[in-house]
């Protein structure tokens, strides 16, 4: 390259594959001397008459990770507080009385924050069963976003995006798809045609259970700055530490999901022939497992208590294993069954885990 040419992936080649765009988007232009990686930049404020001007508008460290987030899932990104931060925005846009179509399965926070718009009269939300296009076709009628999580949590379920996104843009409705389970390197739905992505970072990206971050990405330029501009104003950004964590996370993000992913099937493949589980969903990608203990809740709560490596506490995507029985939680839909457990399976050795969850399964009697 010529001394004066900016060297990041996408002027070196815009066609760089996701595993060297995980690992170079986002860096300092190659000048001598310059960091390696973007600094912390730690600043309420900046001297004015610049493009920033207050740290609610913008940081260097927050434009290196979304610089990163957008170049794996081909749109311009924006970090939010949590993901349910991010939610939060984009579910601020809608018109009042607007309808919302979601999925009945979904993570808790989202569905909760529907319930209490609904609540005060502020939109209307149709929870459809996600996996059921037709069923999801048909609720599109006069919405204004239709929301997507596909792989659903904790149940699992895959939406059919483009189907969707078809019924959705033909009833003039915007397709959000929350892409947390499934990762840019699994599932681009901008390429499907979706508006939005959004993410909690704090999962698969950030990876190691440290910080709490949310982000949405977008290719219509219009929808960016209508984002960006609720982002100032509601002022739900991201910590300065937090983005560059989840930046320093994202630098390994194809190494954790192809290990983790590679454990979570030869895991399904296991527990399916024990007896002690009644079921095991799993959508055939990704590192998140659902098992239904034959022996129910308690046996379930147990299992739970009973792993000495596999860690009992909610949240997922680190890079340790982790397991909850879902219906621990009183807000959780009513239809996902007493007895699932929740797997989010790590980059450990793949026999450990599973001696772990043996051991454990074997207390249940
Ligand atoms: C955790 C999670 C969220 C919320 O993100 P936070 O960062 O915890 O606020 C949203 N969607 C999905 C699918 C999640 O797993």
């Amino acid at each position: 390259m010529p001394d004066d040419s900016p060297t990041t992936p996408e002027t070196v080649a815009p066609a760089l594959r996701p595993a060297t765009r995980a690992v170079h988007a986002g860096r300092p232009a190659r000048d001598p001397d310059a960091p390696l990686n973007t600094p912390l930049t730690m600043a309420a404020t900046y001297v004015g008459g610049g493009d920033l001007e207050y740290g609610r508008y913008g940081n260097p460290t927050w434009t290196a990770f979304e610089d990163a987030l957008g170049s794996l899932e081909g749109g311009r990104a924006l970090a939010f507080s949590s993901g349910l931060g991010a939610v939060a925005t984009v579910l601020d846009l809608v018109a009042n009385d607007a309808v919302v179509v979601a999925p009945r399965h979904a993570y808790q926070g989202t569905l909760g924050q529907l319930g209490d718009l609904q609540l005060r009269g502020r939109v209307q939300s149709r929870l459809v069963d996600i996996a059921d296009t037709d069923a999801v076709v048909a609720a599109c009628d006069d919405a204004a976003i239709v929301w997507i999580e596909s792989p659903t949590n904790p149940a699992l379920e895959v939406a059919d995006i483009p189907a969707i996104v078809a019924a959705a843009h033909e009833a003039g409705a915007y397709v959000v798809v929350d892409n947390t389970f499934a990762t840019p390197l699994l599932q681009q739905p901008l390429d499907q045609g979706a508006d939005i992505v959004l993410h909690s970072a704090t999962k698969f990206i950030a990876g190691h259970s440290d910080a709490l971050l949310g982000a949405v990405v977008t290719r219509d330029p219009q929808l960016y700055d209508v984002l960006k501009g609720r982002r100032d104003l509601l002022g739900a950004i991201p910590g300065t530490l937090e983005a560059w964590l989840a930046l320093r996370g994202l630098r390994t993000l194809h190494l954790r999901v192809e290990r983790s992913q590679a454990n979570a099937v030869e895991l399904v493949r296991r527990l399916e022939a024990h007896p002690a589980i009644e079921r095991v969903r799993y959508p055939g990608f990704g590192a998140i497992v659902a098992i239904e203990v034959a022996k129910g809740p308690l046996a379930a709560d147990l299992l739970c208590r009973s792993t000495r490596l596999w860690v009992f506490a909610t949240s997922l995507g680190g890079v340790e294993s982790s397991l909850e029985r879902r219906r621990r939680w009183k807000g959780e839909a009513t239809t996902i069954p007493e007895s699932l457990v929740r797997l989010s399976v790590g980059v450990e050795d793949v026999d450990d885990l599973w001696d772990d969850l043996v051991q454990a399964l074997d207390q249940l009697g």
